[in-house]
């Protein structure tokens, strides 16, 4: 009686069915993988594995019509039942895969305020091979891949702060903030507008107070998971407020190591600066990221110069971006020819304020730029920035900026490669009538000399020029802080 429950039973099961030893050798070889698979990606992809053979088999008896022992109903039904079976088992593990998408999009850095360089290492390393071994797992399931592998878009805001740095980046649930702006609330109040309450990755370029300035709000006003910041000490009273913050929370920094990559949702962030351990210059010690969504990457340059570009060149990582937040507010010490030929971007972003006193963005920077026909967006014109990208297409918020540079937006609205600045009626001089050049005094437009560490303009040939000779425009000089030489008396 148990022995024809038995085969009874066998009869149904595809492969046992004949009764030959090789046939039920495969069949139970496959069942065993089907078990194994549940096992190792749960239990949807075992539902759909064990179904599989059930329906196929159903189809075969249907279409040749083997009536020997089941009944045309029956083969219907077990072909019904297990082809829900299958469908089910697609939806839960794809379900499934959804799922750890979303969860590894925050990184577990909690054991990780463990400022030990080698344990950031290690973690990122582990991080690593874990996202190698998802990404094999996911060739396995269909055209689901896509979409949930990038998990929505990547959204970069370019906050406008004035003179300064402040970067949101979101992706998925995961949030990255690179500096703070100059202000104490400007950049907490923005996050806040935004909805956001947790930042899983802040990082602190370097500790210049245009970087640091809203640092005490964030870190006291948000959660956050990890704080990155150059290993460098400063005196100021900002750098002392923003240190005394991320104790009061118990919090440790994380040392930024050139190469060490961590995942910001489905994005993948590698660390590519600061390269040096002793920098005269606090703006080189600037922490340069460079962020790569689907085919889409971006660079953060923070206020580094032309030295540690230099550097980022010689490690010959991948630093190729299409937009590009430009080192130093535009500055003329930074966005090197070299540098700005291997990012080859598309798009570039200057974050400075509006007729700042250090004339960023300088002139020679807007002319590489516009010699490239690298489109621009400045805070200064088009106010806060917002860029996202679906891994194929980037999109902006607004209309390019123009190429001018900080003196010549002050002299004249007009020319340049795009949309005009709006919002002159806070604390711009009234606007002048689109005056032709010479009208705004021949001597203006001269041509100057100005060398890289002095603060006054030369005539050509002046003896003070022997050492170092840049060209620049008399009022870009005189807007840049420059007085003229007493010696030629330009
Ligand atoms: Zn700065
Ligand atoms: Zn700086």
């Amino acid at each position: 009686m148990k022995k024809d429950n038995i085969k009874k039973l066998l009869m149904f099961i595809p492969g046992f069915r004949s009764h030959k030893t090789w046939k039920m050798i495969v069949a139970s070889i496959y069942y065993f993988i089907a078990i194994i698979t549940g096992v190792t990606n749960g239990f949807g992809a075992f539902l759909f594995f064990i179904s599989a053979p059930f329906w196929i088999f159903s189809i075969v008896d249907l279409v040749t019509h083997k009536k020997k022992a089941i009944p045309v109903q029956k083969v219907i039904i077990s072909f019904f039942i297990s082809f829900v079976l299958m469908i089910t088992g697609i939806t839960i593990s794809s379900q499934a895969e959804q799922n750890t998408t979303n969860a590894k999009s925050v990184p577990a850095e909690t054991e990780n305020t463990d400022s030990k360089e080698n344990n950031i290492n290690e973690e990122s390393k582990s991080k690593d091979t874990a996202d190698v071994a998802n990404a094999t797992q996911n060739t396995d399931s269909k055209e689901e891949k896509t979409s949930s592998k990038l998990n929505g878009k990547l959204k970069i805001h370019y906050i406008n702060v004035g003179q300064g740095d402040s970067i949101l980046i979101q992706q998925g649930d995961a949030t990255m903030l690179i500096d703070a702006g100059p202000d104490a609330n400007t950049t907490a109040n923005y996050l806040k507008g935004q909805g956001i309450k947790k930042i899983d990755i802040l990082v602190g370029t370097h500790p210049h107070a245009d970087h640091i300035g809203g640092m005490p709000a964030v870190i006291n006003g948000f959660e956050i998971n990890k704080i990155y910041m150059p290993k460098v000490t400063h005196t100021s009273k900002i750098f002392e407020n923003t240190m005394e913050s991320i104790k009061a929370k118990g919090m440790k920094i994380s040392t930024p190591h050139p190469g060490d990559s961590f995942k910001l949702g489905n994005a993948d962030c590698t660390i590519l600066a600061p390269n040096s351990s002793s920098y005269d210059n606090l703006n080189n010690y600037s922490i340069v990221l460079r962020i790569k969504f689907g085919n889409n990457s971006f660079i953060f340059d923070g206020d580094a110069e032309s030295l540690s570009e230099g550097e980022i060149l010689q490690k010959q990582l991948d630093i190729q971006s299409d937009v590009i937040k430009l080192g130093h507010h535009g500055s003329r010490t930074a966005t090197s020819q070299s540098y700005l030929n291997k990012v080859n971007p598309k798009y570039a972003v200057i974050s400075c304020g509006k007729g700042n006193s250090y004339g960023h963005p300088h002139a020679e920077t807007m002319a590489k730029l516009k010699e490239r026909n690298i489109k621009v967006y400045r805070t200064d014109e088009n106010g806060t920035i917002i860029c996202t990208s679906d891994g194929e297409n980037i999109k902006f918020s607004c209309e390019p900026g123009s190429y001018n540079s900080s003196a010549q937006s002050k002299s004249n609205n007009t020319g340049g490669g795009g949309a005009a600045v709006k919002k002159s009626s806070t604390n711009s001089a009234p606007k002048h009538n689109p005056a032709p050049k010479q009208t705004t005094g021949s001597k203006k437009g001269e041509t100057v000399y100005i060398t890289s560490s002095g603060k006054k303009y030369h005539r050509s040939g002046c003896q003070y020029l022997k050492k170092s000779c840049i060209e620049i425009k008399k009022s870009d000089a005189i807007s840049e802080g420059y007085t003229p030489c007493s010696k030629c008396n330009p």
